[in-house]
C-alpha cells in the first residue's frame, strides 16, 4: 500500500476545498486534494452545473460549471496534486501530524500530512446505483474516458447534465450512443442542448425520450417507447441518475460531529490539533450553507493550517496583490 506525503491534505474538492487548497499552495505548502468523484466542484458540478449563481461576489449570474472552471483554474501553477475517484475514510494520528485512508483508483492508501483540511459538504458525492433488472457485462455509473469506448454501442440512460454532456463526449469520441430518459426533457447548458439536437439532427445521437427502460440482456437493452418495445443493441449502458451524498466515512472521525457538523473554532480548527474543517460541514456557517461562506472559511482554515504546518509562516497571508508567483 503506498503513502503519500504532502504537507497539507485537503478532503473534498467543492468550492471549500478547492479554495483551501489554493490557498495553502498559495502559502507555499504541498497539497494534495482528495475527492470521491470523477470531477472537481462538489454539489456544483454534480448537482447543478447547468445552472446559474447569482450570489457568488465578483461573479453574476454564473452557471456554476463555470464558478468551478474558475476556482480549478486558480490552482494553475501552484503545488496542488490532484487525486480523484479517492474516498477518504480513515484518520489516525501518527507522529508530527496525520494519516488518512483511503479508496483510491489503484486500491487502498494512505496520505500523510502534518495538517488536514476537511471539506466534504454534504458529503462524498457517489453516483447513484443503477437498478436496472436482466444481466449485462458492462453496466457502469460513471463515465470512463470517452475514447475508451470509441466503436462501442453505448446506451446512456439519464437526463441530468451529466447524461447530456456524456452523449455528446462519446459520440465525439466516436462511439455511437443511444441517450434515453423517462421524460421527454434534458438537463444542460444551453450550448450543450443545442449541440446535442444537432447531434440528433445529424444523426450522430439517436435520442428516445419519454421511454422506460425495462431490463437488460447481453448486448441489449429494452424499452418502452411510446406505448412500444423496442430494443437497443448495447455494448455498454451509462446509467447517470445523478449522486446521492455520503457522509458516512468520515462521521467516525473523533471530530465531536454534531449531526452533519464539525464544531469548529476560530481558524477553522476542530477538536483534533491540525485538522481544520471549512464550507457546509463547519458548525460555524449555521444554516448559511453558501459558496461565499464556504470560500472565506476555507482562506481562514488554510492559512490557520499553513502557520500549523509552518510555524514561521504568519497567519495572516498578506495581500495576494502584492505578491507574483513564480
Ligand atoms: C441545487 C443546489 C443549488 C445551490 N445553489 C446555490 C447558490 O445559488 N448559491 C450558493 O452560494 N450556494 C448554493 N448551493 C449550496 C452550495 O452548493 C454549497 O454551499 C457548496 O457546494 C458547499 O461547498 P463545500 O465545498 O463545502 O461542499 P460540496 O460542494 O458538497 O463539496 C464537497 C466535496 O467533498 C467530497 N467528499 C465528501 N466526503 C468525502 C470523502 N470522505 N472522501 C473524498 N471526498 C469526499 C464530495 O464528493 C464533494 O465533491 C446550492 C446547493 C444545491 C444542492
Amino acid at each position: 500500500m503506498t503513502d503519500l506525503q504532502a504537507e497539507v491534505v485537503v478532503i473534498g474538492a467543492g468550492p471549500a476545498g478547492l479554495h483551501a487548497a489554493f490557498y495553502a499552495a498559495w502559502r507555499g505548502l504541498q497539497v494534495r486534494l482528495l475527492d470521491a468523484r470523477g470531477e472537481p466542484g462538489g454539489q456544483l458540478s454534480a448537482l447543478y452545473p447547468d445552472k446559474r449563481v447569482y450570489d457568488v461576489p465578483g461573479l453574476p449570474a454564473t452557471p456554476a460549471a463555470e464558478v468551478v472552471a474558475g476556482l480549478v483554474r486558480q490552482l494553475d501553477g501552484l503545488p496542488v496534486t490532484w487525486h480523484l475517484h479517492t474516498l477518504a475514510h480513515g484518520l489516525s494520528r501518527v507522529d508530527g501530524g496525520w494519516r488518512v485512508q483511503a479508496q483510491t483508483p489503484a486500491g487502498p492508501g494512505t496520505f500523510t500530512a502534518k495538517a488536514v483540511i476537511l471539506a466534504p459538504g454534504m458529503g462524498a458525492l457517489l453516483p447513484r446505483e443503477a437498478r436496472v433488472p436482466g444481466e449485462h457485462p458492462d453496466v457502469r455509473t460513471d463515465l470512463p474516458e470517452p475514447a475508451t469506448l470509441r466503436g462501442r454501442r453505448v446506451l446512456v440512460v439519464g437526463g441530468v447534465p451529466q447524461a447530456t454532456r456524456a452523449a455528446l463526449e462519446l459520440s465525439e469520441a466516436g462511439a455511437l450512443v443511444t441517450l434515453t430518459h423517462r421524460r421527454a426533457g434534458f438537463r444542460g447548458r444551453p450550448a450543450e442542448l443545442e449541440a446535442l439536437g444537432a447531434a440528433q439532427a445529424g444523426g450522430r445521437v439517436q435520442i428516445l425520450a419519454p421511454a422506460t427502460l425495462n431490463a437488460l440482456s447481453p448486448g441489449a437493452a429494452h424499452l418502452t417507447v411510446n406505448g412500444e418495445s423496442q430494443t437497443v443493441p448495447a455494448d455498454t449502458v451509462l446509467v447517470l441518475n445523478g449522486y446521492l451524498p455520503d457522509l458516512s466515512p468520515t462521521l467516525g472521525w473523533p471530530l465531536d460531529w454534531q449531526g452533519e457538523y464539525v464544531p469548529d473554532g476560530p481558524g477553522g480548527t476542530t477538536a483534533l490539533a491540525g485538522v481544520f474543517v471549512a464550507g457546509d460541514a463547519a458548525q460555524s456557517g449555521g444554516d448559511f450553507k453558501l459558496i461565499s461562506v464556504g470560500l472565506a472559511q476555507a482562506a481562514v482554515a488554510a492559512n490557520h493550517a499553513a502557520h500549523h504546518v509552518r510555524p514561521e509562516l504568519k497567519v495572516r497571508p498578506g495581500h495576494s496583490s502584492e505578491k507574483r508567483l513564480g
